[in-house]
């Protein structure tokens, strides 16, 4: 097996060393048998998007169906006291322990990502009046950046951008540019939705202590897959998805983190029942919660909480640190399959070649991808299509195989060499 250079054109024999070369990683990865934890989805060849949704588990239509017919249809509200109140600050310290590196009591599941960005980013503009600058990346995910323009809107402060490389991400190096005393906060995905970059979450989190602001991730592309330190970092906020690389299922709601030292000193602004210092007391005024109980609002989507458990048990066994490890090995693998049999077709690759600094997900691009997309999702391969020309290759490490990838890969080279696309 010879390491072909980027430019080699494809042909069969390309095919045929890399299939052999996905099957060798297959049978050498220490994760393999995990795949048969996953349901099968029927005429599914390849399924490259469980970046963006995460698949079930094989054994979560009988967890659910014996969910509603005992906890909730025979114990009925007796469950609230039994089970549920707790349920998202359990969920909460056990997402913290398993993939974010935090101790408990700082992490709890509530809303979607979007509302807890905004209760945070909301506490986080209030905390000190002589700090007037949210600081964000103009490519970051919609929903970030247009809660960040509310929150300014709403405190009359101000939004300054970074506008990093598109390939690489933001730097240590643009978050030194645009913070100062006036930064109330910074904040950024930790992986990169489009390019999949991976940021310097220590370092960047020290550069912004360095002048005082607060720091936030958003770690919709990473928890569950990157292994990292919130406490050890010094990390003061951050947010989260479920539905991705936790596997929780369409809606299942969002986990926020908040550093200890801030509870009870920041408040976030929508402050329901559920975040009151005592819930039942049904006092005549609002005292918040003193602990992390204080970031929920209303009663929790107890329901959408059941698939992700599943899916926790699997990553605490497996070890985020050897997701990592399987996940690089599928990357690596995608740019290599991109380069053998996509670059000679005028695809390019648009995440970087350095796996230290790449998520889960290998982004490509060609002018046609829209609609090769639609032709792959109708033939049951199933990447995304990220605008203006971007295919993601989403490696879920724990349900994505390498011959899985390879599939995906040649299905891409297939249609674009079609003449009927
Ligand atoms: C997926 C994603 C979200 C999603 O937010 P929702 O409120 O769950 O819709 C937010 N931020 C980033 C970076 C994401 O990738």
């Amino acid at each position: 097996m010879t390491d072909s250079p980027a430019t080699a054109t494809a042909t069969p024999r390309a095919d045929s060393t890399l299939l052999d070369l996905a099957h060798a990683l297959d049978a050498a990865d220490p994760l393999h048998a995990h795949l048969a934890a996953f349901a099968d989805a029927p005429g599914v060849g390849a399924y490259l998007d469980g970046n963006s949704l995460g698949r079930p588990l094989k054994d979560t239509p009988e967890k659910l169906a014996t969910f509603v017919r005992e906890d909730w249809g025979s114990r009925l509200i007796r469950s609230w006291d039994e089970q549920w109140m707790a349920l998202p600050m359990e969920l909460g310290d056990r997402i913290g322990r398993v993939t974010l590196g935090a101790d408990a009591g700082q992490t709890v599941v509530a809303d979607s990502t979007s509302v807890l960005i905004y209760k945070l980013m909301r506490a986080a503009a209030s905390a000190d009046p002589s700090r007037t600058e949210l600081v964000i990346e103009a490519g970051n995910f919609p929903t970030d950046r247009f809660m960040a323009e509310g929150v300014a809107a709403e405190t009359g402060m101000t939004v300054r951008w970074i506008e990093p490389d598109p390939v690489l991400g933001v730097q240590v190096a643009d978050v030194v540019a645009a913070i100062s005393a006036k930064t109330a906060l910074v904040s950024l995905s930790h992986v990169d939705y489009r390019s999949g970059a991976l940021a310097d979450m220590p370092g960047i989190t020290a550069a912004v202590h360095e002048v005082g602001a607060l720091m936030m991730w958003d770690l919709c592309h990473s928890a569950g897959v990157i292994p990292m330190q919130l406490d050890a970092w010094g990390v003061d906020m951050a947010v989260g998805c479920t539905y991705k690389y936790l596997n929780g299922g369409p809606g299942s709601p969002a986990f926020a983190y908040l550093r200890r030292e801030h509870q009870g000193v920041l408040r976030q602004p929508i402050q329901g029942w559920w975040s009151a210092a005592d819930i039942f007391e049904m006092g005549p005024q609002y005292v918040p919660a003193g602990d992390i109980r204080q970031l929920l609002s209303g009663t929790p989507p107890i329901t959408s909480m059941l698939a992700m458990q599943g899916m926790l048990d699997l990553i605490e066994q497996a070890s985020v640190e050897a997701i990592r490890e399987k996940s690089l090995s599928l990357t690596d693998f995608a740019v290599r399959a991109h380069d053998e049999l996509l670059a000679p077709l005028g695809v390019r690759l648009l995440s970087t070649r350095d796996a230290a600094q790449r998520g889960s997900h290998v982004t490509i691009g060609h002018p046609d991808f829209r609609t090769v997309t639609q032709r792959l999702w109708a033939d049951g391969i199933i990447p995304d299509f990220r605008f203006p020309d971007g295919i993601r290759l989403g490696l879920s490490p724990l349900s994505t195989s390498h011959v899985e990838t390879l599939t995906g890969v040649l299905a891409v080279r297939d249609v674009l060499e079609s003449h009927d696309r």
